[in-house]
């Protein structure tokens, strides 16, 4: 920095830093921390208010963290009709017959009944429909 002026005449002084003031230098723990209540006790002092709801909130916040996070409320939704084999039918019905008939799973005595009866009926029904038309 060989021949530099410092402090010319036309040197225009920057705006002057304002330092913050040095307050209990090598103290940085404040009240209102956990720090700071950690202070309090070792230096066997009684601790502030603000000591105090600082570790309370702090511990609050570690349990809050260390606990299972709440379990996802859920929703009461509408059930999804699932499309799935056999439950949507009953057996012993017609249905359950042409669920049967859809996944091709063999058809059972009962849903055979219920088909039997229901062709009957239906047959019956076709045939009244007829006669009267
Ligand atoms: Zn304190
Ligand atoms: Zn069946």
């Amino acid at each position: 920095m060989a021949g530099y002026r410092y402090g010319g005449a036309d040197f225009v002084e920057p705006k002057p830093r304002i330092t913050p003031k040095p307050r209990k230098p090598r103290s940085v723990v404040v009240c209102g921390t956990t720090s700071g209540y950690d202070r309090h006790v070792r230096n066997k002092e009684a601790s502030c208010e603000e000591c105090r709801a600082a570790v309370r909130a702090y511990r609050k916040d570690l349990r809050a963290r260390t606990q299972k996070p709440p379990e996802v409320v859920k929703l009461p939704t509408k059930p999804k009709v699932k499309r799935h084999r056999g439950k949507t039918a009953a057996c012993g019905t017609n249905s359950g017959y042409e669920a049967h008939t859809r996944y091709q799973d063999g058809i059972c005595q009962p849903c055979r009944d219920a088909h039997n009866a229901y062709m009957r009926a239906y047959k019956t029904k076709w045939r009244a429909a007829r006669k009267a038309a």
